[in-house]
């Protein structure tokens, strides 16, 4: 694979940009491979990019039932943070943020990562109170935080109305290297360093089965043929339920759809990414000048990758006091993709009642940001068969013990 460079960029200028070869290669299933990952989001590319790097295991599959990066990671609002309040999320958070710092140089491409800063409003003061509890962890956890009154809110946030009837800014919870990525680039980048390892990406192909013999997974139906593999795993978000129903095994999961929109184009007006949990919703502006919008989930389960209107009114009318310039502003599109939820808002990396099988999910609303971390765990969970430090707390046996990592209470909105 030719790296990208300013050289090869001036060399393509010179010839009509004709030598460019395709980022990843076009596969067809062999009849078997060392590992096989479900999934070509963000985690399950991941994944196999560390089993590659870091582990030497680059006989592997991919498998795509559409085209990779098409479920969550390429829908999401794309908010890089680690200012969790338990210690195993903050250290999964953090591995991934600080592997985001320097994620374009590894993968010789460009994810656009811009830790512009980002802000959790305070405007309860029971949030003032949780927020300062945040502070206090993250610096024992090494995360580097810290709790801003409302007069530097209103410095980083010059639209931000801090004087709200009902909801005045009165500080918050501001981490500094947080900030955003180009989402569907994290996928490329990792598509484009897994094939030039030699894996295959095979899209269109759906899983549709998992074989298994005296308790050991031996491979996966898929739309294309059977697929041979001592090693397997499921990387699918929303659809976690149904293939781990294919592998025999039940997850304490939810799946709900959680929808985003964006406006029309304007000049730069907000630098910072910011979040307001009490009203839920959060805001960052694009480098294209949109203004990217979020909220909530639906509060019913459903399987629907689309927008809905009732979402617009109630995500708008949410963060209306506190930006009231949103009240005169376009909505472009929006959009919906279906995220899974545990219990207590934590992921699960965890080997699974199946031998060899392993599964990475329960990321929820808020997954975008841990996909480095999650693939350098996961893929060392795959390679030696047990969890690794980052991985250790997050098996699914957690919730059979009551050993839950509660993010709920933390994080209103948990993006
Ligand atoms: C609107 C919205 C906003 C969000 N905002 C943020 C945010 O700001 N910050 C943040 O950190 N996170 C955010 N998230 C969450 C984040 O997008 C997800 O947690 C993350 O992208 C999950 O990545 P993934 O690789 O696990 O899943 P996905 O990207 O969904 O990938 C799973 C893949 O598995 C494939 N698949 C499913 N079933 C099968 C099968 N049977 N066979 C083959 N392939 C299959 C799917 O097609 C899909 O491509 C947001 C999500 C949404 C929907």
């Amino acid at each position: 694979m030719t790296r990208y460079s300013a050289f090869a960029i001036a060399r393509e200028a010179l010839r009509n940009h004709q030598g460019w070869q395709r980022a990843w290669a076009r596969a067809t299933p062999k009849a078997r491979y060392d590992a096989v990952i479900i999934g070509a989001g963000g985690h399950g590319l991941a994944t196999a990019y560390y089993l590659g790097r870091n582990h030497g295991i680059t006989n592997v599959a991919v498998i795509e039932k559409g085209w990779l990066g098409g479920g969550n990671t390429g829908r999401n609002t794309t908010i890089i943070r680690s200012n969790y309040l338990q210690d195993p999320s903050a250290a999964l958070y953090e591995k991934a943020r600080s592997l985001y710092e320097t994620l374009s140089q590894e993968l010789n491409y460009n994810v656009m990562f811009s830790p512009r800063g980002l802000l959790m409003l305070a405007q309860t003061h029971h949030e003032v109170r949780g927020y300062l509890r945040t502070v206090h962890a993250n610096m024992l956890q090494g995360v580097q935080t810290e709790w801003i009154g409302p007069d530097r809110v209103k410095d980083l946030v010059p639209i931000i109305n801090i004087d709200g009837p009902r909801y005045p800014v009165l500080g918050a919870l501001y981490q500094a290297r947080g900030g955003t990525a180009r989402h569907d680039a994290v996928a490329w980048g990792y598509a484009r360093a897994c094939s030039a390892m030699g894996m295959d990406i095979i899209q269109q192909c759906e899983v549709t089965g998992v074989r298994a013999e005296h308790g050991k997974v031996t491979g996966v139906e898929t739309t294309k043929g059977f697929i041979a593999t001592p090693k397997l795993g499921i990387v699918v978000a929303g659809h976690s339920g149904q293939v781990a129903g294919m592998a025999g095994f039940r997850l304490p999961v939810e799946a709900v759809a959680l929808q985003a929109l964006v406006s029309e184009p304007i000049k730069p007006c907000m630098d910072v990414v910011v979040m307001a949990n009490t009203v839920h919703g959060y805001m960052s502006q694009s480098d294209k000048g949109e203004m990217v919008i979020g909220g909530g989930t639906d509060g019913f389960n459903n399987f629907t990758q689309r927008g809905s209107f009732h979402h617009i009114e109630e995500t708008l009318r949410a963060l209306i006091e506190t930006f009231p310039m949103i009240s005169r502003l376009k909505m472009l599109r929006q959009w919906g993709g279906i995220v899974d939820m545990t219990g207590d808002r934590s992921p699960i990396i965890s080997k699974t009642p199946l031998g060899n099988c392993f599964i990475n999910c329960g990321w929820g609303t808020g997954g975008f940001k841990a996909i480095p971390g999650s693939g350098w765990a996961m893929a060392e969970l795959m390679a030696k068969g047990e969890p690794g430090p980052l991985a250790a707390d997050f098996g699914m046996e957690r919730f059979r013990e009551g050993r839950f990592i509660d993010e709920s209470v933390a994080a209103g909105v948990a993006h």
